[in-house]
C-alpha cells in the first residue's frame, strides 16, 4: 500500500530522516521503536505528508505523494491518524466528534453519518457515551474516541503516533485492546510504540530507528531475540 523511497527530512541543517526506505503491505501491521528524537513521529508525519519530505517519495497505492497532481486531502482522507494527545473537539458531543469529518470532506449524509458513528462507538466499547462531552471522559476512553473518529473515514491506512503514551497504566489496555481487535481485522497500521509487548504480539514487522535511519527491521521474534546491529542490542538492553 505505501512504499517509501530514499526518504529524507531535514529542518534546516538539522537532518532528522536519512535516506529511509520500506514498503507496508496490506494489512500490515508495522511497529516503530526507536529512541527519543530518532525520527520516528516525522517518518510518521511524512507519511501523510504533515511534514513534507525534502527527498526521495512516498508511494500510496501506486502513486507518488509528491507529484504535483496528487491532491493531499484525498490522501489524508485514507490515512486515519491518533495521536498522543486525543485532541477531540472540546465544543462537541462524542458522536458529532466522530460524524464531522465523514460529512465534510466524504460528503455523506448526517444520518449515515451518525449510523456509522454509533457502530464505531459500540465497537470501541462507548455506545454509551455519544451524547457525553469530551471533558467528561478518561484518558482511555478519549482516545478510544479518537480512534474512532479516525475510522469513520472509512481510511485504508491507520497511523498511530505514541497513542498510549499520555495515559495513565490502568488505561493502557483498553486502548490497545481496540488497535489489537483492528488488526486482526486486517487492518493496515504503523505504529509508534513504546509498548515493546504490544509490539511483539500484534506486530508483523518492527523498525528500528535512531538517528534518522532505520538501523534494523524484522518480525518481532527476530528483532526482540536476535537482533543483529549493536545498537538495536544497547536499546532493547534499556527498555525490555
Ligand atoms: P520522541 O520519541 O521523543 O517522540 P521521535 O523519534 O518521534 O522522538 P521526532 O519527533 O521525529 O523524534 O524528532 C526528530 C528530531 O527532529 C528531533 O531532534 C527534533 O528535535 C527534531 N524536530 C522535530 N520536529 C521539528 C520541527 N518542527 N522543527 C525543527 N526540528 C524538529
Ligand atoms: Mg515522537
Amino acid at each position: 500500500v505505501i512504499q517509501v523511497k530514499g526518504l529524507g527530512k531535514a529542518y534546516g541543517a538539522h537532518v532528522v530522516l536519512k535516506d529511509i526506505s520500506t514498503e507496508i503491505s496490506r494489512s500490515e501491521v508495522v511497529v516503530v521503536i526507536g529512541p527519543s528524537g530518532s525520527g520516528k513521529s516525522t517518518f510518521l508525519r511524512c507519511l501523510n505528508l504533515l511534514e513534507e519530505p525534502n527527498k526521495g517519495d512516498i508511494l500510496f497505492e501506486g502513486k507518488s505523494l509528491m507529484d504535483k497532481s496528487t491532491k493531499i486531502t484525498e490522501i489524508r482522507a485514507e490515512m486515519g491518524m491518533v495521536f498522543q494527545s486525543f485532541n477531540l473537539f472540546p465544543h462537541m458531543k462524542v458522536i458529532d466528534n466522530i460524524m464531522i469529518a465523514p460529512i465534510r470532506v466524504r460528503g455523506w449524509a448526517p444520518d449515515k453519518a451518525r449510523a456509522k458513528g454509533m457502530e464505531l462507538l459500540a465497537k470501541v466499547g462507548l455506545a454509551e457515551k455519544a451524547d457525553a462531552y469530551p471533558a467528561s471522559l478518561s484518558g482511555g476512553q478519549s482516545q478510544r474516541v479518537a480512534i474512532a473518529r479516525a475510522l469513520a473515514m472509512e481510511p485504508k491506512v491507520m497511523l498511530f503516533d505514541e497513542p498510549t503514551s499520555a495515559l495513565d497504566p490502568e488505561m493502557v489496555g483498553e486502548v490497545l485492546g481496540v488497535m489489537k481487535e483492528l488488526a486482526a481485522e486486517g487492518m493496515t497500521m504503523v505504529i509508534v510504540t513504546h509498548e515493546m509487548g504490544f509490539a511483539r504480539e500484534v506486530g508483523d514487522r518492527v523498525l528500528f530507528m535512531e538517528g534518522g535511519v532505520v538501523v534494523e527491521e524484522g518480525v518481532p521474534k527476530q528483532l526482540f531475540e536476535r537482533p543483529s546491529h549493536e545498537r538495536t542490542k544497547s536499546f532493547l538492553s534499556k527498555v525490555l
